[in-house]
């Protein structure tokens, strides 16, 4: 037996009759015992094509004998039942269910074909990817389940919505060079009127020394420099965009600096960490290793000068990208595990920088990165 969460919503026909008839259609299911709904909540639409018309949200909370899975497909079935039309990404909708929580399991399958008669199983993520910056799924949560843990935060839905609805909030975009993050970042400002922080140094990735010790030198300047001084005047959502987290200076040094440098760039670490903010939101773009090369390619090309790919920084030394893409994904792979890690270890040096709501967006195109990131953090308003 599981105690899960799901999301619904509805924009388009008749939303607050489509709603009530999906509940009906869950209540009545067998496996499902449907708990506690939340009232359904006016939204306005985030993401997706504009002048959709506002949603109608909501969440229940049910114990299911399903797997998750058999859960997913019946939550499709539901959705079928009412005519979804799932022909635009994040367009209007008769009716959206999505699953949030299942009991404490994290989940992360792409679509597959399950079996030897060629049937395809749906992708499943859980917790859903997007929830933990959507304000129109956590408030309907917080309403019926404040306790529910999500466990690849470790927060309770309460601290979720507490935490996007913090003053001053700090939203960090992370990638390793070549992702795009910057140029994310620079568009989550321009979108969301925040003030933009850009990161001061390239990270250093090959194995060379020389850049390395540069690197390094300049890093362990920028790790005594006090954080800027946020102005407690400015009253808007949000208020910081970086494009980067501070954590990521640690992965990369862990990734590529020989033990004693490492250990003395360490104890500057963790003496600087504790005296900055944790960001409240970490926007991750995750490019696959085909699009780094390509970019970090482009960039040699482009003798350095491109503004597109100004992020890859030292990366351009290295004379071949292939390698230099290889290196980055393994980056990017520990980037991930550390943001969001499925055992919460008490001693990595990163736990007390661990931004709450992590959202990966896909950067291998810029543009599809960029629509992700600002509707992720759109919705947090
Ligand atoms: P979003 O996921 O950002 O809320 P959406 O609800 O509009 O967007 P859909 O078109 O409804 O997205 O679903 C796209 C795919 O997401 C589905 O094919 C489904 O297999 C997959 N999916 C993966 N994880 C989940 C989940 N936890 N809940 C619902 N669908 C999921
Ligand atoms: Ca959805
Ligand atoms: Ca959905």
């Amino acid at each position: 037996m599981a105690r899960c969460l799901i999301g619904c919503g509805a924009n388009a026909g008749e939303p607050r009759e489509q709603l009530e008839r999906a509940l009906e259609l869950l209540r009545f299911m067998p496996g499902i015992n449907l708990l506690a709904v939340s009232r359904p909540r006016q939204t306005v639409a985030v993401g997706g094509p504009a002048g959709q018309p506002p949603f109608l949200n909501g969440a229940c909370l049910i114990d299911t004998e399903l797997g998750p899975h058999e859960l997913l497909d019946l939550l499709a079935a539901v959705e079928n039942t009412l005519h979804r039309d799932r022909s635009v990404r994040w367009g209007p909708r008769t009716i959206d269910l999505d699953l949030l929580l299942y009991g404490d399991l994290v989940i992360d399958e792409p679509e597959q074909a399950e079996s030897a008669h060629g049937r395809r199983r749906a992708a499943l993520t859980v917790p859903h990817p997007r929830m933990a910056t959507r304000r129109f799924v956590l408030e309907p949560c917080a309403e019926i389940a404040p306790e529910a843990v999500h466990p690849l935060s470790g927060c309770t839905v309460r601290e979720l919505l507490d935490n996007i609805s913090s003053p001053h909030l700090h939203v960090a975009v992370v990638g390793v060079p070549g992702s795009g993050a910057a140029e994310v970042a620079a568009a989550i400002a321009d979108a969301t009127m925040a003030r933009l922080v850009r990161h001061p140094l390239p990270l250093p990735t090959g194995a060379d020394p020389g850049p390395w010790q540069e690197a390094l030198a300049a890093w362990a300047h920028a790790l005594e420099t006090p954080p800027p001084v946020v102005d407690e005047a400015v009253a808007v959502p949000v208020e910081t965009v970086a494009d980067c987290w501070l954590g990521m200076l640690l992965l990369a040094a862990e990734t590529a600096l020989p033990a004693a440098a490492l250990a003395d760039f360490r104890r500057r670490f963790t003496r600087f960490a504790p005296t900055t903010t944790a960001p409240h939101v970490a926007v991750v773009a995750v490019a696959t290793a085909e699009a780094l090369a390509e970019r970090l390619a482009f960039q040699a090309r482009a003798g350095g000068h491109s503004d597109v790919f100004r992020d890859a920084g030292i990366a351009l030394e290295t004379r071949d990208p292939g390698a230099t893409a290889t290196a980055l994904v393994t980056l990017q792979e520990r980037l991930l595990d550390r943001l969001q890690p499925r055992d919460q270890g008490c001693d990595d040096p990163l736990a007390p920088l661990r931004p709450p709501a992590v959202v990966v967006v896909r950067a291998d195109d810029l543009g599809r990165a960029v629509d992700e990131g600002i509707a992720a953090v759109e919705a947090v308003t």
